[in-house]
């Protein structure tokens, strides 16, 4: 097995817990490896770190695995991690839909897997891991017997640690749109289509949180893909809905799940841009009781966060806009390169520039399934906040 060392006075996060190595923080390294390979890591000085796969294609040189020089990276080790994944899952109270394995956040760098009740859809997003795509479904088959595992790899990070995007059954072929229940509500799922996985569960708890505010209320939802937040605010009472998304797909799941669950007449959908309707709608006048926003995220780099913030910036000065005083703005954000404070920040500005005051309803993150590791801040990316808008 190849090691690898450490720069002098490199270590302090990686001794800390992040099992990212970038290609600047190695030095010198002995033995013959292959891209994917598992190696060994060492300080400077010589003592053991851990051992992981290394990329030479990629930036992040090596992902740490385990921090036991004894511990075989095999069949054996991704089983007894995903068991551990799922035995903290049930713990929590996630059963049936979660996202299994969250990457860094179960120890298991680069690996996606999100569980709707009895079928699996897998991510490798690294080289390292991808290697191990037959020991991963193989310890799915043992813990769970599913229906049917999927791979969507479809995903242009992929090409970073230069391997091709790609879809497709890691099982026996099986019929690809599902149903999962959610918070009493029904949703179909299009594994093979759908965006990422097909669905987002980072938000499942989230959805619970409009309950009280949307009784007898008019709702706006933009951004809704396949209609959850919207269908969440009918169940709980909402006297009418109005749900835009710019993916004609998204939109026909997002009737289909309105007529799943018997909420035709209450649940409107349109594809349309929201960036467009709500200027539109802002300078018009319009107003609902409830307005909700959950936009792509706004930039996948750094270099972008100014981009990003000016984004959440307009389109909640529009939404305020568009909120009757005494209503309320729910708002979200999916990046991590937008951490918590910054998000607020631009909430607060938007409220200054459309002449409103706010008054906090709800502050929250992503659902408890997708784990937040405090010595990996990227692993806490979500932010949710319900406000009053006076
Ligand atoms: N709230 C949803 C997830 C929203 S993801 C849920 O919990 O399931 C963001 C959505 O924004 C995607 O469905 C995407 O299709 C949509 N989108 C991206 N750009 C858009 C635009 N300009 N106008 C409307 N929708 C857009």
């Amino acid at each position: 097995m190849a090691k690898f060392f450490l720069r002098k006075k490199i270590g302090d996060r990686i001794m800390n817990g992040h099992p990212w190595i970038f290609a600047n923080e190695l030095g010198d390294s002995e033995g013959d490896f292959e891209p994917g390979d598992i190696v060994e890591v060492y300080s400077y000085n010589g003592s053991f770190v851990g051992k992981g796969y290394v990329n030479p294609a990629s930036q992040i040189r090596i992902r740490l695995l385990t921090r036991h020089k004894n511990e075989k990276i095999d069949e054996g080790f991704f089983y007894n991690r995903i068991k551990e994944a799922w035995d903290y899952r049930k713990s929590i109270g996630y059963v049936e839909n979660c996202r299994l394995i969250f990457g860094e956040a179960d120890g298991l760098s680069a690996l996606i897997i999100d569980k709707f009740n009895d079928y699996f859809v897998i991510q490798t997003l690294a080289l390292g891991m991808e290697r191990f795509k037959g020991a991963i479904v193989e310890a799915l088959e043992r813990i769970f017997k599913p229906k049917g595992i999927y791979e969507r790899n479809d995903v242009p990070v992929r090409e970073l640690e230069g391997m091709e995007q790609q879809k497709g059954f890691l099982s026996a072929p099986f019929d690809t749109n599902i149903i999962i229940n959610e918070n009493g509500l029904k949703f179909h799922v299009d594994i093979e289509n759908g965006q990422k996985t097909g669905y987002f569960l980072d938000q499942q708890d989230n959805r619970r949180e409009i309950e009280h505010i949307v009784k007898g209320a008019d709702v706006l939802e933009a951004f809704c893909y396949t209609g959850t937040f919207s269908l969440h605010a009918a169940h709980y009472g909402a006297k009418s809905v109005l749900g835009l998304d710019i993916s004609e797909n998204a939109v026909a799941t997002a009737r289909r799940n309105a007529t799943l669950n018997g909420f035709d007449d209450t649940c409107k959908f349109e594809a349309v841009n929201a960036f467009d309707k709500l200027k539109l709608w802002a300078k018009e006048g319009k107003k609902y009781d409830v307005v909700m926003l959950d936009p792509p995220a706004f930039t996948k780099s750094r270099e972008n966060i100014e981009k990003a913030v000016t984004g959440y910036k307009e389109i909640n000065l529009r939404g305020m806009k568009l909120t009757k005083p005494g209503g309320f703005l729910v708002t979200a954000s999916c990046t991590n390169l937008v951490p918590p404070e910054m998000f607020l920040k631009t909430i607060a500005m938007a409220a200054k520039d459309a002449h409103r005051t706010l008054r906090q309803v709800s502050w929250q993150t992503q659902a408890s399934d997708h784990p937040i590791l405090w010595n990996i801040p990227t692993t806490q990316y979500l932010k949710f906040l319900i406000v009053q808008v006076l």
